[in-house]
């Protein structure tokens, strides 16, 4: 059976359902993530794990037991990290992660031994007696992913802990939350609109658009395979062609192709021999930008704009603005999305 069932959930808030008919199953130690844009439900969805929330409809069962709203966090074993931190304020960093052994009666030295060992994992050693407005927002973070990991919870739920820290704290928070929760074995549901964090840190991607799963899959199979066109949309970019502009026969089937896939060069510049597997499009460059270690162009084709990327290789563009260029794709980087929107 898996770790954590999710049956049927429905969730409405004044008359608006928020949560359609939610079936999710989540493995022990798997690291699952919920994304999606701003205001689909993920919030709601985790607190309804969390048992902070009641459902309308469906039953949650974690690792086998009912939750049910109002049981205590011991009866539980759920560790939760909130976007907020929510650390108390007027306890120092040692007394905030040993909160809850506190409250599950864990003797004092064993406290000691549990808080300190967490403390070094996490890097805070030094931080015991610092009050949170003491600490950095990075610092807090870990605090928080302290107090939640103490209790050696069964489950984790994280709810955008990383949001409130900058660019670079973030990159090296990511790996130290998977590594922790490899190396604990801890089954983690992860909620961001992140879709980077998403790719980078699951072990699944669960794609969830006005309350309802659009579609679940491995990090590759959701950047690759998209199940839909609001899928391809909100993870990376995506041009979006007609099929009949890449001589399929069937109009009703719209093609999708990542801008890495599409090779950008001189109008004149000729194929080397006869490749079928090859296609072709001819427009006008119309921008051309660094975004870091890509370079994108965006080029004009019967009006539509398609985007290009390739590595920024430091080699310049033999391409020029405002100037005839061909691009070429293969035939096995099309992604066909048939009847689906
Ligand atoms: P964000 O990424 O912005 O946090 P989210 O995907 O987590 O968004 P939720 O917080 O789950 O979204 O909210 C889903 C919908 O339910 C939103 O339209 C929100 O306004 C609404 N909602 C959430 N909580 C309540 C509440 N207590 N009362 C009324 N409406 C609510």
């Amino acid at each position: 059976m898996s770790h954590v069932q999710i049956l049927d959930v429905e969730k409405s808030f004044q008359g608006r359902q928020v949560l359609k008919n939610i079936n999710l199953q989540v493995e022990k130690g798997e690291f699952v993530t919920l994304l999606g844009p701003s205001g689909c439900g993920k919030t709601t969805l985790l607190r309804i794990i969390a048992g902070l929330e009641r459902c309308d409809g469906g039953k949650i069962f974690v690792g086998g037991k009912e939750i049910m709203q109002g049981l205590s966090k011991k009866e539980q074993n759920i560790g939760m990290v909130f976007q907020s931190y929510a650390l108390f304020p007027n306890l120092t960093a040692y007394e905030n992660i040993a909160f809850g052994l506190k409250i599950n009666k864990v003797p004092s030295h064993e406290i000691r031994q549990q808080v300190g060992d967490i403390m070094a994992v996490l890097s805070i050693t030094g931080k015991e007696n610092n009050y949170p407005h003491q600490m950095s927002g990075g610092q807090q973070q870990r605090v928080a992913l302290a107090r939640a990991l103490v209790t050696k919870p069964d489950l984790l739920l994280l709810d955008e802990p990383l949001s409130a820290v900058d660019a670079k704290v973030r990159e090296s928070a990511r790996s130290l939350i998977r590594d922790i929760q490899k190396k604990m074995g801890i089954t983690a549901i992860f909620v961001t609109h992140d879709q980077l964090e998403a790719l980078v840190m699951s072990d699944r991607i669960v794609i969830l658009d006005s309350g309802e799963i659009m579609q679940q899959g491995k990090p590759e199979v959701i950047y690759n395979k998209p199940a839909n066109r609001f899928v391809a949309n909100f993870i990376g970019s995506y041009n979006f062609l007609p099929g009949g502009m890449v001589g399929l026969p069937d109009k009703e089937v719209e093609v999708c192709i990542r801008p890495e896939h599409l090779t950008i060069t001189k109008k004149d510049h000729l194929p080397q021999g006869e490749d079928t597997s090859l296609y072709y499009l001819q427009g006008t460059l119309i921008n051309l930008y660094i975004l870091g270690n890509t370079i994108r162009a965006e080029v004009s084709v019967q009006g539509k704009t398609l985007l290009v990327d390739r590595l920024n290789d430091f080699q310049g563009s033999d391409v020029v603005l405002n100037e005839e260029v061909r691009l070429q794709f293969s035939k096995n980087v099309i992604n066909p999305l048939v009847g689906k929107n």
